[in-house]
């Protein structure tokens, strides 16, 4: 018992030094963006093509880590919850533009049925925006040209709670992995962080919610349960 007090301390030390170390990189990796974005705007000339594609190379490595960063932060820090009221409709009219672009880019096409519901959620706006643009993310990065994804949101469990839906139609996700997925680091992707999912569970969790998954052979869907307020 000794010793495993003694890892439990020691592994909340090492996140605690890592959250710090995220937060402090976070400053001069924001200023280093602002003065490409500079160096991008004088580099206007014809002849400075080669330049310009390093600054654009730059600049996309610069959002990665930031984006890691950001994750990375959320997933280690207690924070306090902006939490307030508001309707399903809202949160969806915010990521709804945001989803039909990114998916119009790729080809993909989204479907949403959203239920009139006069009930409220009690809830961090902005956080719950991240999880839904996640799963969104997860989505479209899952399907190729042609797939198919079906946003829905309904009143269930005898309008106690509201259910938000993502289902795709991609591969799905095998049945050994689906136990590591929300695991942080877990990755398919040569280019992914493991940390959408992770960030996504600890956040609906402090909401008082359920994040599930199912995935039969084909396609898959992540629910996000949450409370009613009333
Ligand atoms: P990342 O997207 O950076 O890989 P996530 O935590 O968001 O990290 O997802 C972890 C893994 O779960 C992904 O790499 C992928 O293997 C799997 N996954 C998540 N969503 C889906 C989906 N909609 N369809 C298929 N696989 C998925
Ligand atoms: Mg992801």
């Amino acid at each position: 018992l000794e010793l495993q007090i003694q890892h439990n301390e020691r592994l909340a030390m090492v996140g605690q030094i890592a959250a710090g170390t995220a937060h402090e990189i976070r400053n001069p990796i924001t200023s280093i963006k602002g003065f490409l974005q500079l160096m991008q705007k004088s580099l206007t000339d014809n002849q400075m093509q080669k330049e310009m594609y390093y600054t654009e190379v730059m600049l996309g490595e610069v959002e990665r880590i930031t984006n890691l960063l950001n994750e990375f932060l959320l997933l280690s820090k207690p924070r306090d919850l902006k939490v307030e009221d508001c309707k399903p409709k809202e949160i969806m009219d915010i990521i709804q533009p945001i989803i039909s672009n990114e998916a119009l880019l790729k080809g993909i096409e989204v479907c949403y049925k959203v239920d009139s519901i006069s009930n409220c959620i009690r809830v961090d706006r902005e956080l719950l925006k991240q999880v839904f643009l996640n799963l969104a993310k997860n989505a479209l990065e899952a399907m190729g040209d042609n797939g198919k994804l079906e946003i829905c949101v309904e009143s269930v469990d005898d309008h106690k709670s509201i259910r938000f839906s993502f289902k795709d139609s991609g591969p799905g996700i095998p049945a050994y992995m689906i136990d590591k997925i929300f695991d942080p680091f877990f990755t398919t992707k040569d280019n992914g962080t493991g940390l959408g999912l992770s960030v996504c569970q600890r956040i609906v969790a402090d909401l008082g919610g359920q994040i599930k998954v199912s995935s039969k052979g084909f396609g898959t869907t992540f629910s996000v349960l949450l409370p009613v307020f009333s």
